[in-house]
């Protein structure tokens, strides 16, 4: 085929791909509105639309024109294509097998369960019953365990699931770092544990006015970099990122009277995914090879920001005179250390959504260790109650009063997201990888954030990871911004040095 041919069918495949993402954007559109401002009369007939846009979408994606363009263009010669158009090639060639080799009815099936295990987990959790939710449980794995094995056959059905989420991960690799975070976290929550320092958290409860809380978010999500007029800021039960496209990303958080910082922090981190989002590569904004590359790579970003910057030291002592400008009756006479230590404060507990940075990845190597024996049936979902606060006591050192804040806590499985969990912590290894990186490369990079000179900051995110899209796997990815592989000790040596400080270990 000559390459003008070729060239013709490429831009056909884009033009197809195009109109399926400027579709998936308007389901994006509708999903924020759902969760922001739809009035609540609205819920039946929104998810009656929202399937049959969904329904719409389905059809483009198993449409069989890209089937037939996609085999041409790989029995032709690929490298009349830039790398940029391979990618976009590849990547629509992984979304339509994957679309196209799961057997319709196991599809319909998957998505009835997932939507009805969602109103049946929220019921068990509300009662504290988790028997009423374990039958679903069971056969929602079951149904991933049969859906592995059409979508990637050549894998492991654990590890096929977690494909789907971080591509190219596996468990030969993840269960060894695991195994070092165990070994080295479990000690390092003691040691704080059992240290005479306590830090003080009592500031940050009182009377903090919601008006002055949202302007402060404003102020400070713009400090570091957010677009506002390529996106918004409102207010929804779950904070989140979403939005239509780059030109209209949507953020959210939760405002409680009593405390701002959690709000405050939570904006933060959807700000950093809020930046991957707006910083993907112009051009080919409607096209695979822009978006944002897997799970644990957008995490990476909005830790990073939540993390290595906000929870930073220098960035308490840019903000503590704001603070207390704002919120003047708590606090005033608040001292840069006090206030850091205030914001780092490590303790466990039982809930993962709130956990600090210390305890957050043992609550995920629990559900890694428990999804992957589910998968292998080592154990049952029956016992899951008992090896869940087993092992809560053996990492953490707390058992949760009940099954609803205990193993119903979260809502992933019910919707049969198994393999999701990891993201979390791989997430917060990249953000730290990529930290220290940084920190070479960015002259100063404590006197940036203490000036609140944060442009210097998202401009090496941009250039290293965001317009990257999806050029390279998330491997190649760390390998070129940072020279290594994912490496545990990164992680480790920030955590103990940094908790060695605050609680003079
Ligand atoms: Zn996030």
């Amino acid at each position: 085929m000559n390459s003008k041919k070729l060239k013709d069918m490429y831009q056909q495949l884009v033009n197809k791909l195009e109109e399926r993402s400027r579709l998936g954007g308007v389901m994006a559109t509708m999903h924020w509105d759902q969760e922001v401002i739809m009035p609540k009369a609205a819920a039946e007939n929104r998810s009656k639309q929202m399937a049959a846009l969904a329904g719409v979408l389905h059809d483009k994606s198993v449409d069989v024109e890209i089937g037939s363009l996609i085999d041409k263009l790989f029995e032709g010669d690929l490298n009349n294509f830039t790398e940029i158009e391979q990618c976009n090639i590849y990547e629509a060639k992984r979304e339509y097998e994957l679309e196209t080799k799961i057997p319709k009815q196991l599809i319909q099936e998957l998505a009835e369960l997932s939507s009805s295990g969602h109103q049946v987990w929220a019921k068990a959790r509300q009662e504290n019953k988790f028997e009423d939710f374990a039958p679903t449980l069971e056969r929602l794995i079951i149904l991933k365990k049969k859906w592995a094995e059409f979508a990637f056959p050549e894998l492991d059905p654990y590890d096929a699931n977690i494909d789907i989420f971080e591509r190219g991960m596996r468990m030969e690799c993840l269960t060894p770092i695991f195994d070092t975070l165990k070994k080295e976290l479990i000690p390092l929550i003691d040691a704080i544990r059992k240290s005479p320092i306590n830090p003080d958290i009592g500031f940050l409860r009182g009377n903090f006015p919601i008006d002055k809380q949202e302007a402060l978010g404003r102020i400070i999500s713009k400090d570091i970099g957010f677009d506002y007029d390529r996106g918004r800021m409102d207010v929804s039960v779950h904070p989140f990122c979403g939005g239509g496209h780059p030109t209209d990303v949507r953020i959210t958080t939760r405002y409680r009277s009593e405390s701002f910082i959690d709000s405050l922090f939570a904006v933060i981190h959807e700000t950093g995914h809020g930046l991957y989002e707006q910083g993907r590569m112009l051009g080919f904004m409607d096209l695979p090879v822009s978006e944002p590359l897997t799970m644990a790579i957008h995490e990476s970003q909005s830790l990073f920001w939540e993390r290595m910057i906000g929870q930073n030291f220098y960035f308490c002592d840019h903000y503590l005179n704001l603070f207390v400008e704002t919120f003047p009756e708590s606090m005033q006479g608040v001292s840069l250390d006090t206030l850091y230590a205030a914001i780092n404060r490590c303790d466990p507990s039982f809930i993962r959504v709130e956990a600090d940075e210390v305890t957050y990845p043992l609550h995920i190597i629990l559900r890694y260790e428990i999804e992957k024996e589910l998968f292998d049936e080592s154990i049952s979902v029956k016992d899951l109650p008992d090896i869940w606060n087993y092992k809560m006591e053996e990492y953490l050192g707390v058992s949760p009063p009940s099954n609803s804040e205990g193993v119903l806590q979260d809502v992933h499985w019910s919707g049969g997201a198994f393999g999701y969990f990891p993201s979390y912590t791989l997430g917060a290894m990249y953000a730290c990888q990529f930290y220290s990186k940084m920190l070479l490369d960015i002259n100063d990079i404590s006197k940036q954030i203490k000036e609140g000179n944060f442009s210097c900051i998202k401009k090496w995110l941009n250039d290293n990871i965001h317009k990257a899209g999806r050029l390279y796997s998330p491997e190649n990815l760390l390998y070129k911004v940072t020279g290594d592989s994912i490496n545990p000790d990164f992680f480790i040596s920030y955590l103990k040095q940094k908790y060695g400080q605050i609680y003079s270990l």
